[in-house]
Parts: C-alpha cells; sequence; structure tokens
C-alpha cells in the first residue's frame, strides 16, 4: 500500500475487471478514474472524440490548473484491443492473481502502466502543493490513437509540460522515441460490367495492377542511427464484387514506417505522382517520428534516477511501433518525452496476456522518483 492507500496491483487488477474491449467502456472505467482522482483533488475533465458515440472519451486530471510553470505529463490508454478466439487460462476478465503475476485483457497493455502513474502521481500529491501535475488516460489507441490526437488539437488542455512519459508496456526500459506511420490508400475508379462483356465496362481492378508494381519498386530512403530504415510494404489490395462483374473500384493500402527528418506530404506526393494519373490517394493516418535527445537535462536525470534504483545504466533505445507520443509530441514539439511503463511488450495483444506483479511496482516507484525529482 502506498501512503494514500491505493496499491498499484489492485488498482491496476480493478482496471481488467472493467471491460474496454474495442473501446467499448471507456467512459466508465475513467469514470471511475476520475472519481479517485477527484478526491485527491485533481481536477478532471472528459474531451469527447467521437460525435456518434458519447462513451468514447479521454480523462483529462490537472493537479493545478492554474499553476502556470511548466509540469510533468503522464499518458496511457484505457482501451485493450479484443479477447481473440483461443481460449484464455483464465477469463480474461477477472483481473487474476497467480505466479506473481495480473492476468487479463489489457493487464500489460496498458492497464498497469495507467494504474502505475495514477498510484505514483496519488502519493506524490501532498508535496506538489500549488503545482500542475497533468494526466492525459485516453480511449481509442488501439484504433490509430484516436482519443490522443483528438485533444492533441487543443494545447490548452495541457497547460505547460515540461516533461513526458508515454506508459506503454517496455518492461520499465525507456524508450527515446519511435518511427512515424504514413498509411496512404490508392484508389482507382472503373465502371461496372458483366464479365461476359469486358467492353461495356471500365476495370478499375486493371487500372491499378501497374500502379501497384511501380509501388512496389518504390523504396524510399531515409534511416536513423537507432530506429533503422523506412519501410515501405503494400499491404491490402481490394476490388470486385464476384467472379463475374468487372471491378468499378480497387484500393490498395500503403503501410509506410518513417524516421525523423522525413517529411509526411513530401512522400505522400511523391508517391502519389508514381501511382499516375487516375489513381487517387488518401491518407489514413499521418504521425512523424518521435525522438527525444537522451543528452536533454530532464533525460538525463531520468537516466541516472534509473541507474540507481535498477543498478544499471539504461540502453538507449527506441521502438518500431508507434504510439501516443506522437499526439503529445505534436502539440510540443520540444517537449522531452520518454516511453515507458511496466510489463513484456511481447505480452501485449496475446492470449493470456499478463503484467509481472514486481514490475508494476518498480514502474510505481520510478514514476514517483521522476515526479519528485523533476519538482524538487
Ligand atoms: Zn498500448
Amino acid at each position: 500500500m502506498s501512503a494514500n492507500g491505493l496499491d498499484v496491483v489492485e488498482l491496476a487488477r480493478e482496471l481488467v475487471r472493467l471491460n474496454t474491449v474495442d473501446g467499448h467502456g471507456e467512459r466508465q472505467a475513467l469514470a471511475f478514474l476520475a472519481e479517485t482522482l477527484e478526491e485527491a483533488g485533481f481536477s478532471c475533465s472528459f474531451d469527447g472524440y467521437d460525435a456518434e458515440d458519447a462513451d468514447k472519451v479521454s480523462l483529462i486530471a490537472r493537479l493545478c490548473p492554474e499553476d502556470d510553470k511548466p509540469s510533468m505529463f503522464f499518458g496511457g490508454h484505457i482501451d485493450t484491443v479484443p479477447l481473440g478466439d483461443a481460449l484464455w487460462r483464465y477469463d480474461p476478465l477477472e483481473g487474476r492473481i497467480e505466479g506473481g503475476r495480473l492476468y487479463g485483457r489489457g493487464s500489460c497493455d496498458m492497464k498497469a502502466g495507467v494504474a502505475a502513474f495514477v498510484c505514483a502521481s496519488l502519493a506524490c500529491v501532498p508535496r506538489l502543493r500549488g503545482r500542475d501535475l497533468v494526466l492525459h488516460i485516453y480511449g481509442g489507441e488501439e484504433f490509430g490513437c484516436r482519443g490522443s490526437l483528438h485533444a492533441a488539437r487543443s494545447a490548452a488542455l495541457f497547460g505547460s509540460p515540461g516533461a513526458a512519459v508515454i506508459a506503454e508496456p517496455t518492461s520499465n526500459h525507456p524508450l527515446f522515441g519511435h518511427k512515424g506511420v504514413l498509411w496512404l490508400a490508392f484508389e482507382t475508379f472503373g465502371r461496372t460490367a458483366h464479365g461476359s462483356m469486358p467492353e461495356q465496362g471500365d476495370n478499375a481492378l486493371a487500372r491499378m495492377l501497374p500502379a501497384a508494381c511501380r509501388l512496389l519498386d518504390a523504396s524510399p530512403r531515409a534511416s536513423h542511427p537507432l530506429m533503422g530504415s523506412c519501410t515501405m510494404a503494400l499491404t491490402s489490395m481490394r476490388a470486385g464484387l464476384n467472379i463475374n462483374s468487372i471491378p468499378d473500384k480497387a484500393v490498395l493500402t500503403v503501410d509506410m514506417r518513417t524516421v525523423p527528418g522525413q517529411d509526411h506530404a513530401g512522400l505522400r506526393d511523391s508517391l502519389a505522382t508514381l501511382a499516375g494519373d487516375g489513381v487517387s490517394v488518401k491518407v489514413m493516418q499521418d504521425l512523424e517520428a518521435v525522438w527525444t535527445d537522451p543528452g536533454h537535462s530532464w533525460c538525463r536525470q531520468a537516466r541516472s534516477l534509473l541507474a540507481s534504483l535498477f543498478g544499471v545504466e539504461p540502453e538507449i533505445a527506441c521502438a518500431r511501433y508507434f504510439t501516443d507520443a506522437a499526439a503529445a509530441r505534436s502539440l510540443f514539439p520540444d517537449l522531452p518525452i520518454l516511453i515507458m511503463g511496466p510489463g513484456d511488450p511481447g505480452m501485449a495483444h496475446k492470449t493470456d496476456e499478463f503484467c509481472a506483479l514486481n514490475d508494476m511496482r518498480a514502474a510505481t516507484s520510478v514514476y514517483e522518483a521522476l515526479i519528485r525529482a523533476f519538482y524538487l
């Protein structure tokens, strides 16, 4: 138990029991957290990110919105991916604790991380009189960071953060950035006709295939010493309704993972030119790479804190996948951001997902130490 009586394992377990599979029930889970945070003195507000569904919200909790000095910011998502078809060893929504692990959907990705920064923040409240501390807990992450990106339209919601932690599972190793993402959908249109009379139609698939071959050969060149090379993959192609009709629409999707410094608008334009006339392009996701200089003064402080808590100097590493750090970065271009949280990242989205209890406790201690050091 921490000083305020809230135990990270119990809180994470409670969150696992609140079903947020596929973004359902986000509001109930966030209302439960808001109640806990308000009791401790946080001001909470909700940001709806889907005009058609009042349950799709993110929670912004601030300890002292009037404070204009730099604050610490913690971010994490409350939604989880579906359970999958395979049978789980334990009920994925029961919050079973067994062998030093909390099992269940979202235990690792990332209810343990949310529980850890909420508990650490609550434990620090008595020391932070008159100072702001910002927690952003959002839904819609598994649908392309919808919750965090929506709130990222308004910097005023967050005051003036001076350092940020996104608590995605990294086994408590700090990541200093990740690749960006650019998802494009190329489309061709034609005119349908009976398959026996193709001359009466205009075949959208026939228009798409040469463009697809040109895109297959494209390889944008850029790399980063820690993130590696930019990658590009053709990931799906859909055309036609049945075997005996001429398709009037074809869609080809492309997944690019970019490195810092790549200009997404320029990439999109050059691929659109390569695809050729008659092929249109839609941007489905566009988040630039996130990178924080490990030599930044706050990162140096965080690294030495981690070295003293874990007994080893943390390795400087990045992720290949993207996270909500991109939303925070889009609002605050100079904000130092670490992606660091409890749980083995290899467990995310898996059947029998779990998070080690020791990982959650260690994350809570790390976050508490970071908060204390930041406001010293
Ligand atoms: Zn996650």
